[in-house]
């Protein structure tokens, strides 16, 4: 068993519901793997009342967190200072807590989810084309925000209402648009990537989109990672289309992360793909 002192460096994630995140298992493999005095812990603050929560950590008792569903926002809120790339995404997965009691936001979703297509399909350009996400909540306007600032010509944000679309183009700049799900088949029309960034795979539900529609090199990814082949991704590859999956996404943000955390990089020699894919398997939702 691991021996923590009065000098280990805690850090963790927060959510709710927080009991499947497998964050703990990638910072601790990483943890462990480059012999760290440290700790990550996951923490599951009542839903209605982050800010008291991290108002609670102010000088330093825990280095960081990760934060994701429901706090993104008020994670965000609480800040003295954020990053451009968190306030652009109005939102923030990151927060260290510094021993003068203020508390920085960063957001590194969108690292994560431009390195994961760097990964999974290394010809990827965001430059190439029109970028469409589908979904308006906080990972979808995360997801826009990286691909503004990486230079993409057009991103096409395409919601179930589409009032929360309008919302996110809006405060984005002339590339973004909206779109309703029902005009879905023409914002894929010359798209080079589409982006399901909707929460419907939380609910095990697939949204009818017709992916055919795209062109036959669009790039299809989806942020949800349970199960890691979603009905969406599974409807991709079976039109031929390249894929992401939303598990490398979580692995690539959370190398950022541990730098913030712990001042070093990730050991490369860690397979924590594999790891989390072996958890998936055996707590498939
Ligand atoms: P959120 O703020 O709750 O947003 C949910 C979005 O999904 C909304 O746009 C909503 O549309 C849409 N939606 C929900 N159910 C739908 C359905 N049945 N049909 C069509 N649209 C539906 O959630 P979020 O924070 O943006 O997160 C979204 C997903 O991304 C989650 O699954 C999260 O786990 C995942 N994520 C993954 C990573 C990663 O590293 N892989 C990182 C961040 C997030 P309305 O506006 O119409 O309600």
């Amino acid at each position: 068993m691991k021996r923590l002192s009065g000098t280990t460096t805690v850090a963790g994630v927060a959510g709710s519901p927080i009991r499947h995140s497998l964050s703990p298992q990638i910072h601790n493999a990483w943890i462990e793997a480059a012999g760290l005095d440290a700790v990550y812990v996951p923490f599951s603050p009542p839903p209605d009342d982050f800010l008291r929560f991290a108002d609670g950590l102010r000088g330093g008792a825990i280095r960081g967190l990760n934060v994701t569903l429901p706090f993104k926002e008020a994670a965000l809120s609480i800040a003295d200072q954020a990053s451009d790339r968190a306030v652009l995404a109005g939102a923030a997965n990151l927060v260290i807590f510094d021993e003068d009691g203020r508390i920085t936001a960063d957001n590194v979703d969108g690292l994560g989810l431009l390195a994961a297509f760097s990964v999974q399909q290394p010809g990827f350009d965001p430059k190439a084309g029109p970028m469409v996400v589908i979904g308006a909540g906080g990972a979808a306007r995360g997801a826009a925000a990286a691909f503004v600032v990486a230079g993409a010509p057009e991103v096409r944000i395409v919601n179930r209402t589409l009032a929360r679309a309008e919302l996110v183009a809006g405060s984005l700049g002339r590339r973004v648009r909206a779109y309703p799900l029902s005009a879905a088949a023409d914002a894929f029309e010359d798209a080079a990537a589409i982006v399901n960034a909707t929460s419907a795979g939380l609910m095990e539900e697939s949204v009818e989109l017709p992916l055919d529609r795209a062109p036959d090199a669009a790039i299809v990814m989806d942020m949800t990672y349970r199960p890691l082949e979603t009905p969406f991704l599974q409807r991709a590859r079976q039109l031929g289309r390249p894929t992401v999956d939303g598990l490398e996404m979580l692995i690539r943000q959370a190398e950022p992360s541990f730098e913030a955390f712990f001042g070093v990089s990730p050991p490369k020699d860690v397979d924590v793909r594999s790891l989390c894919i072996e958890t998936l398997k055996a707590d498939p939702c």
